[in-house]
Formats: structure tokens, C-alpha cells, sequence
């Protein structure tokens, strides 16, 4: 069986859709394998491959983390009319299967893969049984807990552009908490009217609820479950591939991983794991909060030879306002404050601590937004000058705000659909926020979309 996934094309993992691989093949015998398909890929050679690899095996194809993209779902449709049992798993499995509410009233809307997808299931893999793929139009909803399947297989991994391409991972993914804490944090924020539509003068303010940040599909999505067990994290470490007798750089899954960082190396030597490189996708306040421990962590990995990537912080936006709107739960000063100690750290542990751009760091840096206007320009632009920020920590692209559809921000864009008949467009599983359609033109989204 093939596990279809979006994919970058570079030596990355999928810790999600590979650890799904390894329980279909080691728990249920399903041989199964994951293949990234890179965007501009050849369908024609794809199909093809695809017609070959199911010759003599039962026709089922499962879907992950489909990132929104449109033609990944036009995939499993053309699979689903072939004959296929499609399969939808993973991130926003359980929304993306049910769509939007209202499409009866709201035509435009995402209608969900209901129609091209016949088992989707959410949670993690373990629950799954051989039984649950034979099903047709239907949800399955696991529970997620801390003791969950955490085997992976790491070369189970296949890229397609032009070809089916093996790929040997040369970073991994070492899951260390269930979601994410900062989900936990509840909010409720007063929406400004979008820029491109304040000048029509009759759409309202509006209240929109959030937890955790409210453009995050994780928050909503899975919340919060706690932490692995230390066990399980060693047994992930120790699973890792390994170059030269160490092992691969690896990502810790855990937005607030600064306090267990010490111990964590320190389990790691008292197993007998050579480490190489660990990186990080953090939030600032972790940054602020803890800064004691991070400069005790880092002389650890110092002393082992070990590096410590801030692969990626969320910063997200060098305004106030937009901070604010975004429910990112920091302030500009704390974004600047955890840069000087980033910066004051680079200069005391040298190329053991790794977090510029230059250095393969890609930070979170969000715009446009629908709330851009010359007063958020000005202050973003006059922080970035003052603070040197485009010397080491802004990406080279920002990355344009989007709008799942199961977001709390799909939230707010629906409550302006219906109390001013503006609708917006709708491309894959994402909101077209910067693409109002005029009032009375409802674009109609093709079958699923
Ligand atoms: S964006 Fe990051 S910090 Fe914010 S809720 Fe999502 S996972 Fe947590």
C-alpha cells in the first residue's frame, strides 16, 4: 500500500506518515511505503507507476498531510474513480473529510472528501485495524494518548517528481509532546474588517474564539495530550538513522522544549546514543522563559560536540497589533529580547548553537496580512531596521497568512460571509482571505474542493 503525502523534494522525514507505514506493515501486515509527491510532478508518469506498483496488490491508497494542495486531492479522486479504497489520515484528517459547515446555503464552500474519500480516520495509527480499510464513507475518530505506536521505519520514504526516487533521510523527527501546550490557551480577539474590503463600509468588526494561535491547524486539530515518555523518546533517538557512527540531525516535535533539553542529552549519553545535531521549532516565551536552562543545555552539547539548531521560532510578525490579531501570546519586545539572547549565546557557544538563516534556520515570519496597513508597515519596518533583523533571522520570503478552512480564522472569514454576502474563494483545503469575490458571483469549487 502507498501513503501519499505532499513533500519538498529535500532528505526530510515524514515522521507522521512513515511511523503510519511501519504499524500497516510491522502490526497489521499491510507492506506499505510513503511517497512525497513533489509539487510539479508528472501525473502521467505518476499514474503510471502507480498502475504498475498495485498490479498484483489489493487497491488501496491512503492520503497525509495533504498541505492544502489541490491537486493532491485531484489524485485521490482520479484513484477513487479507478477502483481504488482511498484512505485520508493524519493532520485535519476528521475536518477535511467533513468540510465546511453550511455548503448547502454556502455552495462556494469546501464540501469535503467525503465523496472521493471512503475511510478517514483521525488520531494516531494504532487503533487502526485491518477491518476499518474494507469500510466505505466513513469517519473514524481515535483518542490520542501519551502511549502511542512510535516506531518508525526510516526508509520506507519515496519522493515523485519525474520518478519514484528513494530517499535516504537525513533529518528526522523525534516526537517529544502530543500537540501542542500553548493550544490550551483560550482567547476571544475582535477582529479588524479585512483592508481590501473597509472601503465598501458595511462589514462589522467581529468577536472570533480561539486557542493557541488562531491561524494554527494544530491547535484546533489535535490540542494538547502531554508528553512521551522519556522511554519512548530514547527509543526514537536510538531508532535514528546514523552517518559516521552518529546519528541524524533530528527535529524535536515540542513547541516548548528548552527545560528538558539538558536532560534529554544527558539521556541520550547515558544510553549509548551519539548524537549529532538536535533542532528545534520553539516558541519565543520558551526562549524568554528559560534562558538559564538554554545556556546550561547548550554548554552540555558543547562538551559532547553536539549542535543545537533553532530551526524554526515563531516570531510570525514584528507588530503589536498583528501579534495581537494573530493570538501569538508574545509582544515585539519579547521577539527582540529572544533574538539579542540568541544573538549573545551565538557569540559564547559559536557553531554548537545554530539559528540564523545563513545557518539553514527559516523562521516564522508572516505577511501579508489581511490587516496590513501603513501603520503596521511602518512599526515592522523600523523594528527590522533598528534590530538588523534581515542580517539573521528574517527568511528570504515571508510566508502569506493562510486560512484553513477548519482554523478559527475559517471562523472569522465564514462570519463575514454571511453577515455581508461576500464570498471567498476556496483552493484545496485553504481560504482565499485576499480573493473577496464580488457580491452576487459565487464561484462554484469543483467536485470536493
Ligand atoms: S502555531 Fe505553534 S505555538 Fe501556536 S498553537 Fe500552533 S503549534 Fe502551538
Amino acid at each position: 500500500m502507498i501513503i501519499f503525502t505532499h513533500h519538498s523534494g529535500e532528505s526530510h522525514g515524514i515522521l507522521g506518515a512513515q511511523v503510519a507505514a511501519t504499524f500497516l506493515h510491522r502490526k497489521l501486515s499491510i507492506h506499505s511505503i510513503v511517497v512525497g509527491i513533489e509539487r510539479n510532478f508528472s501525473k502521467e508518469q505518476l499514474l503510471r507507476f502507480i498502475g504498475e506498483h498495485y498490479e498484483k496488490q489489493e487497491k488501496i491508497a491512503a492520503f497525509s498531510h495533504l498541505c492544502g494542495r489541490a491537486d493532491l486531492i485531484d489524485l485521490a479522486r482520479e484513484l477513487k474513480e479507478d477502483g481504488f479504497t482511498t484512505v485520508l489520515g493524519g493532520p485535519q484528517a476528521r475536518q477535511d473529510y467533513s468540510g465546511e459547515p453550511d455548503t448547502d446555503s454556502f455552495p462556494h464552500r469546501f464540501k469535503g472528501l467525503n465523496s472521493i474519500v471512503d475511510v478517514a480516520f483521525q488520531g494516531p495509527v494504532d487503533s487502526l485495524i485491518l477491518e476499518d480499510l474494507g469500510g466505505k464513507r466513513r469517519l473514524l475518530d481515535y483518542p490520542w494518548t501519551r502511549d502511542i505506536f512510535l516506531e518508525v521505519d526510516w526508509s520506507n520514504l519515496y519522493t515523485f517528481s519525474e520518478g519514484l526516487r528513494h530517499v535516504d533521510v537525513r533529518l528526522g523527527q523525534v516526537l517529544s509532546t502530543i500537540g501542542c501546550a500553548y493550544a490550551c490557551k483560550r482567547q476571544t480577539i475582535v477582529l479588524p474588517v479585512p483592508v481590501n474590503l473597509q472601503e465598501r463600509g458595511d462589514v462589522p468588526e467581529l468577536e472570533v474564539k480561539s486557542q493557541g494561535c488562531i491561524f494554527c491547524d494544530v491547535s484546533r486539530d489535535k490540542g494538547y495530550h502531554g508528553t512521551v515518555e522519556t522511554e519512548k523518546l530514547i527509543l526514537q533517538m536510538a531508532a535514528l538513522p546514523e552517518i559516521d557512527g552518529r546519528k541524524i540531525p533530528f527535529e524535536l516535535i515540542d513547541e516548548y522544549p528548552i527545560r528538558s533539553l539538558g536532560k534529554l542529552i544527558e539521556e541520550a549519553e547515558r544510553h549509548g546514543i551519539e548524537l549529532s545535531q538536535i533542532n528545534l521549532v520553539c516558541r519565543v516565551d520558551d526562549i524568554n522563559a528559560h534562558s538559564a536552562d538554554l545556556e546550561e543545555a547548550l554548554s552540555l552539547a558543547q562538551r559532547r560536540d553536539i549542535k543545537v539548531m533553532f530551526a524554526s521560532i515563531g516570531f510570525e510578525s514584528f507588530s503589536d497589533r498583528l501579534l495581537r490579531y494573530l493570538c501569538k501570546g508574545i509582544t515585539v519586545a519579547e521577539n527582540v529580547r529572544c533574538v539579542e539572547t540568541l544573538r549573545r549565546m551565538k557569540d559564547r557557544f559559536g557553531s554548537h548553537l545554530l539559528y540564523r538563516r545563513d545557518e539553514g534556520a527559516n523562521h516564522g515570519f508572516i505577511r501579508p496580512t489581511p490587516w496590513d496597513d501603513g501603520e503596521t508597515m511602518r512599526e515592522m519596518d523600523r523594528t527590522i531596521f533598528l534590530h538588523r533583523l534581515f542580517e539573521d533571522i528574517l527568511p528570504d520570503h515571508s510566508t502569506p497568512l493562510i486560512i484553513h478552512h477548519a482554523s478559527y480564522l475559517g471562523d472569522w472569514i465564514r462570519q463575514i460571509e454571511s453577515t455581508t454576502g461576500t464570498t471567498f474563494g476556496r483552493v484545496g483545503t485553504w481560504i482565499e482571505w485576499w480573493n473577496p469575490l464580488p457580491q452576487g458571483e459565487r464561484r462554484m469549487p469543483a467536485e470536493g474542493r
